[in-house]
């Protein structure tokens, strides 16, 4: 009978939660410990001028070496550390720990670089970003300027009076603020000229078919030409191949960023890729190549 289905139903489904239950239990308290013992790592990802070839910043990209699963990708630990409340503490780490790493950059005397950090919809509405971000930078006496904090419409849009406020407030210091995946959310253009941006981040899903994809490479024109009279400089995300640069290199796209150039690497791996860098490959060398 269909009653008795339906509680045999709900004691599959109640086995099934408390074994998910049970999962999330083991998987939230392993990450608790792995931000405790540093089992997290920072991948870099460079940013790209286009016209120059220079790397002019640097995306910072968790990731979670787990000693039995190996290297875990954000998006099989983030939305547990965001259901958990874990993403504060370990967004706390990924900052501090970002900028330890581009003021060592500077100790070594590489030309600035930008190091753009990536927020949490739970950090956005938690009182402390500001005093947190302002102490980090104090502590590691780092010149804010080079900091840029990067938000998602569906973060801006959900509050956009505290959204401004805080906005204002990271602005005040002189951090900068980039709107990541920019163009799958929800936020018009209108909206857009209320908020404090620097920086578009156009998102991946749109470069993947340019050229080609007639409504893609018009959605991507305008985004750029918007960025121009707005003065917001236009990043494109996930450039993978010589087409897309020279698209975008005709839209006189200012910056780049995607595995064409270079995949997220570690931190040392991207020390080596920031000397190369110093004579880039892009525009014809004045100095010679550095070995
Ligand atoms: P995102 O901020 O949009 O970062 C860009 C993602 O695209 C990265 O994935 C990067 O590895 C990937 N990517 C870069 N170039 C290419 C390309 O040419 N092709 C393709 N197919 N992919 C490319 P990743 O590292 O797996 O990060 C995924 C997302 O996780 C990030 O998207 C960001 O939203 C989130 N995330 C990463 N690190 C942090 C963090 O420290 N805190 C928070 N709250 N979120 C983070
Ligand atoms: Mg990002
Ligand atoms: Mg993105
Ligand atoms: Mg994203």
């Amino acid at each position: 009978r269909a009653k008795d289905r339906g509680k045999n139903n709900f004691q599959f489904y109640s086995a099934y939660m408390s074994q998910h239950a049970a999962k999330m239990l083991a998987l939230e308290s392993s990450l608790r410990r792995a931000i405790e013992r540093e089992e997290l790592v920072l991948y870099y990802q460079g940013k790209v001028e286009t016209r120059t070839g220079r790397i002019s910043g640097v995306e910072s990209l968790v990731r979670w070496q787990h000693p039995e699963l190996g290297l875990l990708s954000p998006d099989q630990f983030i939305p547990l550390a965001e259901e958990t409340g874990l993403i504060v503490p370990l967004s706390k780490w990924v900052l501090r720990e970002a900028c330890k790493q581009v003021c060592e950059w500077q100790r070594q005397n590489l030309p600035p670089l930008n190091v753009a950090v990536n927020l949490s919809a739970r950090q956005f509405v938690d009182d402390h970003l500001l005093e947190d971000t302002a102490l980090v930078l104090r502590e590691l006496g780092m010149d804010p300027t080079l900091l840029e904090l990067e938000i998602t419409e569906s973060m801006m849009m959900h509050n956009p009076e505290h959204t401004i406020q805080i906005l204002q407030g990271l602005k005040a210091m002189g951090i900068r603020i980039a709107i990541d995946d920019f163009g799958i959310g929800y936020s018009s253009l209108s909206h857009l000229r209320q908020f404090p941006i620097d920086i578009i981040k156009i998102d991946r899903s749109f470069i993947q078919d340019v050229p080609g994809d007639p409504a893609d490479e018009a959605i991507t024109e305008a985004i750029i030409a918007m960025g121009k009279s707005l003065k917001i400089t236009v990043v494109a995300e996930g450039v993978e191949k010589p087409e897309q640069l020279q698209f975008l290199s005709d839209l006189s796209c200012e910056e780049i960023q995607g595995y064409f150039f270079s995949k997220p690497l570690p931190a040392k791996d991207f020390t080596k890729l920031l000397w190369r860098n110093l004579a880039p490959v892009a525009v014809p060398s004045r100095r010679p190549a550095a070995k």
